[in-house]
């Protein structure tokens, strides 16, 4: 499989985040901070994001390509209503664990830290058994990018 060299070095942010916040629960706000980054790209430059940048993607592309299963995703994986009723149990789980995080800074940087370790667990249970970038199907965070991106596309139209 092959791979971008901007992938190789953002890929690293995914160990910063999930081993070093376990530690400091503060690195979970590079999580918002590439949310921001990442929503303001995509209304220029759709899912730019997906395919080059994000840590997780390229995390996928150049691990979990070499050992999954290569299947084709479940037919559902594709449903539009499925994609946001995934991105609303997403949003309305993270938002809900924000609350009741007692709203200090470490503790809502516990909050952004832990979901992405479970979402990455996710993804590498799908990139294993189906296909190495099956999450990227439904994942919430590129439900929202390939939203906005097209957004710009109809107004343009
Ligand atoms: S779909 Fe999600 S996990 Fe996949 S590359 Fe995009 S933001 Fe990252």
């Amino acid at each position: 499989m092959k791979y971008k060299k901007s992938q190789v070095i953002m890929f690293w942010f995914l160990p910063l985040i999930l081993i070093g916040g376990l530690f400091y629960p503060l690195l979970g706000y590079l999580v918002v901070g590439m949310m921001v980054f990442f929503i303001v790209l995509s209304f220029f430059r759709g899912r730019y994001w997906c395919w080059n940048l994000c840590p997780r993607g390229s995390f996928l592309d150049i691990f979990l390509s070499n050992i999954s299963l290569n299947r084709q995703n479940p037919k559902i994986f594709g449903n539009q209503l499925f994609r946001w009723l995934v991105f609303f149990a997403f949003m309305g789980f993270l938002v809900y664990r924000i609350l009741s995080s007692g709203g200090s800074l470490a503790g809502i940087g516990v909050v952004f830290v832990s979901m992405c370790l479970i979402t990455t667990a996710i993804s590498i249970i799908i990139g294993i058994i189906v296909k190495h970038r099956g999450w990227c199907a439904i994942c919430p965070m590129g439900t929202l990018q390939e939203k906005i991106g097209r957004l710009r596309k109809n107004r343009k139209e």
